[in-house]
């Protein structure tokens, strides 16, 4: 393995193959995430890449320094379905004209990307280096970073887009190795194409890059008239506005191959007249739900915030932290089945690791085992084999307590003092002694099962003075 890979090797979708990761820039090492698209609550397929990108991250800035290492991840804020959900919502306000389309717009992205944000620190991951909004990408910007609008009027320039019925489309046709990701090619498409071309497209392959909005549409000045960009454009600005032209690693879910990275790497390539976009593309494997895909006609469609916050999964809530081990203990390429019985071992896996990090008094090295086990394109579970066998080491205060106590904090695993609301607690305590004075057993013993989950341990003792009965709790270690 050369130095200059410092150990680092991954599975890059281009070239098919695991290779030595070595960086365009050691002191910016630059990576790009697609993002949500804010119009629904992200569900637990959502929290896939953000948090096997989140490990990726911490594992670059662990090896390339914490100040030499960006992180662009989106947020798509203009989309037809974004659109949608403005007019169901605010229909009524809009109709009335006390909310203009944009105002609701603004409402359903705000209230989504607060969401999103809340649900992905509860799952442990750092915020990106940078944020970027699409909607801020648009139109030319006043500091000269790419934007959408002078990119595909480059596009047109260099014959790569041409205008038809009110649309910019890519001409796929105008790019020899266009699918060299998703391994498909041109003739391949036009001969599997079923339903019918549509008119104005030169190949069926051609994709939108604008398009004309109605006056009901959200919309920006554009040379092809008032309009919108297509769903693609946006990444390939926000990444060049971030990144450059070129950069290190591009990742995402593996749905998002085609078309939606073969048609950022056509337009960028075409764009800046690049070989490639990024070195590395990485792409994090499917999510299933109880051995069955996701889908809301199954019933089966879990919103992060549902499994943080409500119990209809497994009948309880689960922390952050659980579901954060739950889908790292599956390979990130491999496809993962999120089931209860999984989360349930990884809550166990965690309280072993906690109780044993707790000896230490404080965090020391994260060993060079465990490094080296992610930078094996994030081989997670050999570092999790690493970490039981420390936790299994573990005598108070000893060497082995402080290396677990840093790697947990290191892979993203909350091991400071346990935070407990103790008003919550003492909530949760008095509704328990009214259940068992309603002698509802059953409910009483789910209160207290649920704080045990938590961390907290009731006592059941007596009042000397009036022998009534007085719930007392501690912190479980
Ligand atoms: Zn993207």
């Amino acid at each position: 393995m050369s130095d200059a890979s410092k150990g680092l090797s991954l599975y890059n979708t281009l070239t098919r193959t695991k290779d030595a990761f070595v960086p365009i820039d050691a002191g910016n090492v630059r990576m790009y995430v697609c993002g949500p698209t804010v119009y629904d609550f992200a569900h637990i397929g959502n929290a896939r890449p953000a948090i096997v990108f989140d490990v990726l991250f911490r594992l670059l800035r662990h090896v390339y320094g914490e100040a030499h290492v960006t992180y662009v991840r989106n947020i798509t804020d203009v989309d037809d379905k974004i659109n949608a959900r403005a007019l169901r919502d605010f229909g009524a306000e809009i109709a009335s004209g006390k909310l203009t389309l944009n105002e609701a717009i603004r409402r359903v992205t705000e209230k989504t990307a607060d969401q999103y944000h809340r649900d992905v620190a509860a799952l442990g991951c750092l915020p990106p280096t940078v944020e970027p909004r699409a909607t801020e990408f648009v139109a030319r910007r006043p500091d000269g970073k790419a934007d959408m609008i002078t990119l595909i009027e480059r596009l047109i320039e260099r014959r790569h887009a041409y205008v038809a019925a009110g649309e910019v489309l890519f001409d796929t046709a105008s790019m020899p190795d266009y699918g060299e990701l998703s391994k498909r090619n041109l003739d391949e498409q036009q001969a599997g194409a079923r339903v019918a071309v549509d008119a104005h497209k030169k190949n069926p392959g051609d994709f939108v890059l604008w398009k004309l909005s109605s006056p009901e549409e959200p919309g920006w000045d554009s040379p092809w008239g008032r309009g919108r960009p297509g769903w693609h454009i946006e990444c390939s600005a926000m990444s060049a506005a971030y990144l450059g032209d070129v950069f290190d690693i591009h990742g995402g879910g593996l749905d998002l191959i085609f078309p939606h990275h073969e048609n950022e790497i056509a337009q960028s390539r075409c764009a800046h007249g690049t070989d490639v976009m990024a070195n590395v593309w990485m792409h994090n494997g499917f999510l299933q739900v109880e051995g069955q895909k996701m889908s809301k006609s199954l019933g089966n469609f879990y919103a992060i915030a549902e499994l943080l916050e409500t119990d209809t999964f497994g009948g309880r809530k689960w922390p952050g932290e659980v579901l954060r081990l739950a889908m790292l203990m599956t390979h990130y390429r491999e496809p993962i089945d999120f089931s209860v019985r999984k989360l349930e071992e990884a809550e166990n896996t965690l309280r072993k690791w906690k109780r044993a990090a707790d000896l230490a008094p404080a965090a020391g090295q994260v060993p060079a085992e465990i490094v080296a086990a992610l930078s094996d394109d994030l081989a997670t579970y050999a570092a999790f084999q690493q970490l039981t066998q420390l936790a299994g080491e573990v005598v108070e205060g000893n060497e082995p307590a402080a290396a677990l106590k840093a790697s947990l904090l290191f892979l993203g695993f909350d091991v400071g003092a346990a935070k407990v609301d103790e008003a919550a607690v003492a909530k949760a305590i008095a509704k328990r002694l009214e259940l068992i004075a309603a002698k509802n057993w059953a409910e009483a013993d789910r209160v207290r099962d649920e704080l045990l989950a938590q961390g907290v341990q009731l006592k059941d003792g007596k009042d000397p003075a009036t022998g009534e009965r007085v719930t007392t709790w501690e912190v479980k270690r």
